[in-house]
């Protein structure tokens, strides 16, 4: 698979061909892992990237799509609100901007407190207002300063999801750690969501795998592959 380092997707044919590289090697892994063609979504990660390249990523089919900053994914939400997109949520959320969020992300999959649940169920605009789909974000590190539940906590916002009307909970989420091999780390958090399930049978969902590490992920269960670089390219800022 090639990566040019193009800093706005490369030409058409070079993110064409990066995305169905990407759709084979998911495939492959499926094939691998004996599961169907259809058990996984590939959301794509535009951060730091133009609108030009959402709309580029739309016209090849892609119809999901991660933002990890509240400021950029509302406007670039906004932007292509002509498209029929779903916005994936992917990054550390503060509970001000909740509410903001939930006016253009369909998912949330960083829900790691109660706080938080609190603050994306208030004062839901309408009763119209599309129940939001959540992950709850596990942190795999011994860094508590991650974003993540650890240990009991997990058990807890799965609770306090379930009790809120406007939330629908999914899952789990999680980012393998650089040091621990992400097979391993992913094998652990298939562990948590099946405690998770113990709690909530329908929350079947596992949010894993990056570009590096998304054949892993899928040989332990993902379900929903959050994936930047090996299809856009480079991003033009480090991100
Ligand atoms: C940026 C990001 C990704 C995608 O990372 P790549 O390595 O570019 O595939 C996935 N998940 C989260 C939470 C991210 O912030």
């Amino acid at each position: 698979m090639s990566v040019t380092l193009d800093e706005d997707g490369g030409s058409d044919q070079a993110l064409a061909d990066r995305l169905s590289a990407v759709r084979s090697a998911v495939a492959d892994a499926l094939r691998a892992a004996s599961r169907d063609a259809d058990e996984v979504t590939t959301i794509v990660v535009t951060k730091f990237h133009p609108e030009s390249l959402v709309r580029r990523l739309h016209a090849l089919g892609v119809r999901d799509f991660g933002e990890n900053r509240h400021q950029e994914a509302e406007a670039k939400a906004s932007a292509t609100s002509d498209l029929e997109l779903r916005w994936h949520f992917v990054g550390q959320l503060q509970g001000n901007k909740a509410k903001r969020v939930r006016r253009y992300a369909s998912v949330v999959h960083s829900v790691d407190r109660i706080s938080l649940v609190d603050a994306l169920s208030a004062g839901s605009p309408d009763s119209e207002h599309k129940s939001l789909e959540c992950f709850i974000q596990i942190n795999l590190t011994q860094d508590p300063h991650r974003g993540g539940a650890i240990g009991d906590d997990v058990e807890r916002v799965a609770e306090r999801i379930l009790a809120a009307p406007e939330l629908t909970l999914r899952g789990v989420m999680a980012v393998a750690p650089l040091d621990e091999e992400p097979r391993a780390a992913f094998a652990r958090v298939a562990a948590i969501s099946e405690r998770v399930r113990s709690i909530a049978p329908e929350a079947t969902s596992i949010s894993a795998g990056m570009s590096s590490d998304f054949r892993e992920a899928i040989l332990e269960g993902a379900t929903h592959l959050r994936i930047g670089t090996a299809i856009t390219g480079n991003r033009p800022t480090a991100g």
